[in-house]
């Protein structure tokens, strides 16, 4: 996860030979990686983070992956976009595995519904994606993903971050998102 550091911070690492990065606001990843975009074609950028409606066009124009479709108009509002751009992007469904009020994400008991939806529009549904609670171990609710995921059949799980992500790798995460722990504390 790249947010809020510099592409000078950044650029050693694609140097290194990585290639995949996470952003959680589409206007700060516009103005960051459109650039560098164009001419590393290796790159492949993902959106971690609530998306609005309104920004759906850009981010289907940018990113490779989005992390976090939640509900049925999103879905189809990045459907339409995929259209009009004649582009595909890799889509996650977040799951608001905690039950929190305050979080964003579907409801567990809700998931096979959006995904259908999902499919119906044809999007290319790769897997689930979750953000624990914060303050209870993870253990669970990453054990909860691994069930959800292989009752779809999907293949990707989206889970683990700086502080969890051997947690989340012993429950068959397949795409850990690091960001403290690569590049230093964020302000
Ligand atoms: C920032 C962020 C991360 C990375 O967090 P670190 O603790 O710095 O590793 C992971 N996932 C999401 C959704 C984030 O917003």
């Amino acid at each position: 996860m790249s947010k809020t550091f510099g592409i000078e911070k950044i650029l050693p690492l694609i140097k290194y030979g990585h290639f995949d990065f996470g952003e959680n606001k589409v206007q700060e990843a516009v103005e960051k990686w459109t650039n560098i975009k164009m001419h590393e074609n290796k790159l492949k950028l993902h959106l971690i983070g609530g998306l609005q409606t309104n920004k759906v066009k850009l981010a289907v124009k940018l990113f490779d992956f989005i992390h976090s479709v939640d509900s049925e108009k999103l879905a189809k509002k990045i459907f339409e976009e995929e259209k009009k751009q004649n582009k595909k992007v890799k889509i996650f469904i977040q799951v608001n595995i905690g039950d929190e009020t305050q979080k964003f994400g579907v409801n567990k008991s809700s998931v096979p519904q959006l995904y259908s939806f999902c499919k119906t529009l044809n999007l290319d549904v790769v897997g689930l994606m979750c953000i624990p609670p914060i303050n209870k171990s993870p253990e669970i609710f990453f054990r909860e993903m691994n069930v959800l995921k292989n009752n779809l059949n999907l293949e990707e799980l989206s889970m683990g971050m700086s502080s969890d992500y051997l947690d989340a790798v012993k429950n068959s995460a397949t795409y850990i998102r690091i960001g403290s722990k690569i590049f230093g504390n964020r302000n």
